[in-house]
């Protein structure tokens, strides 16, 4: 007999939270038996991957059995030209997720701070735990927009970083230009804003800003963005960050040599020169958003204007339940307790029938709980 395991993680793991993510539409297949699944849980492109992309895709699998470029060159090269930058001011990384642990294993030392607008999305706190640092959290006002002096005034001696996401998810609220500035002006200057853009694609108001001009213009900001919304490619891990060469360069000293895979490479290069899928996905996405607008003000349910791909619905003290019975009925949402909502649910836009599924199963479990 060997003795029991003694082996222990680090202590900073115990207080590690797990991400909970969107059920995979196969779980609930099997689950429920029911072959009819929609999910709108983790704010996927509907229409599926740009289809420049998958031509791309499957015309490079013979060459698999080589390793991938581990400076993404070509991909790199291409969002330069796209975003009007220099090469070396942009890091190709395994999903945009990966920035965000790349930067904090490059900026925080255990016992920094960051400063993170509250509720927004759970990795950064992640990057931080994992490095040791603390995350201070800054409630955004009553109707979910930044509170600019409130960030201001929690930045301590020990900040190091500041996230804002814009569009923010679950919110789909956004952070305008003027804000920024105001923001980085303020910002002593050996803070460092992650402005993460995820959903930028879909961002319309006059005032919103991908951040990039101020990544232009030498401000001690960068800007994340990912290939896994509208460019539909979530599946294969793409994502990137742009930022003044100095901050760029400090990163890509942590960075596993090969953390990009060939196909992600290949298929995201492909997918940045697919302008009509963008712009399909684009529209679709504004005609689903009008669409479930429409039908949350039947049902009389209070949502927040949404800039992004999905919508944060209130639906109050019985949106666990209308939660699990929209599950039960094939209908996969995200539950808003995890971000500190439980009476909302925060719902993806899909393609106009998906959207429509879920209208109806939504008024079914409405109409029976009035009753
Ligand atoms: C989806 C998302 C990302 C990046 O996702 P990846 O799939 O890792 O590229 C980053 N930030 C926010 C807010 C997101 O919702």
């Amino acid at each position: 007999m060997i003795d029991e395991i003694q082996v222990q993680g680090r202590k900073i793991l115990q207080q590690m939270k797990p991400y909970s993510p969107g059920k995979p539409i196969w779980e609930v297949q099997q689950e429920l038996g029911i072959d009819y699944v929609v999910k709108l849980a983790s704010n996927e492109n509907p229409l599926g991957p740009s289809p420049k992309a998958l031509e791309a895709l499957a015309a490079f699998l013979p060459e698999l059995n080589r390793y991938p470029d581990a400076g993404a060159k070509l991909l790199n090269q291409a969002l330069a030209a796209q975003l009007n930058l220099q090469p070396q001011q942009l890091i190709v990384t395994n999903g945009g997720d990966e920035l965000i642990t790349l930067v904090a294993e490059t900026f925080l030392e255990a016992g920094d701070e960051i400063v993170v607008p509250s509720p927004t999305f759970s990795e950064y706190e992640f990057g931080a735990t994992l490095m040791g640092a603390s995350t201070v959290s800054v409630p955004l006002n009553d109707d979910y927009s930044y509170d600019i002096s409130a960030i201001l005034s929690s930045v301590t001696e020990r900040t190091k970083l500041v996230c804002i996401c814009s569009p923010n998810n679950p919110t789909g609220t956004y952070l305008g230009k003027e804000d920024l500035k105001r923001l980085l002006d303020a910002l002593p200057k050996r803070v460092l804003v992650l402005f993460d853009a995820a959903y930028t694609h879909f961002a319309s108001a006059e005032d919103y800003t991908d951040g990039l001009e101020f990544v232009r213009a030498g401000y001690p900001i960068i800007v994340l963005q990912t290939f896994s919304k509208i460019y539909g490619l979530a599946g294969i891990r793409v994502g990137f960050g742009a930022a003044s060469v100095e901050l760029v360069s400090q990163i890509y000293k942590v960075k596993e040599p090969f953390n990009v895979n060939a196909l992600a490479q290949v298929g995201a290069a492909a997918a940045i020169a697919d302008k009509e899928h963008v712009d399909k996905s684009r529209k679709l996405n504004a005609a689903g958003r009008e669409q479930l607008y429409g039908a949350f003000r039947r049902f009389g349910l209070r949502y927040t204007e949404s800039m992004a791909n999905f919508i944060l619905v209130e639906l109050g003290p019985d949106a666990q339940t209308i939660y699990e019975r929209l599950m039960q009925e094939g209908v996969i949402v995200r539950y808003g307790v995890g971000w500190g909502l439980p009476g909302h649910v925060r719902i993806s836009v899909g393609t106009q029938e998906e959207n429509a599924f879920l209208i109806e199963k939504l008024g079914g479990i409405l109409a029976k709980d009035g009753q």
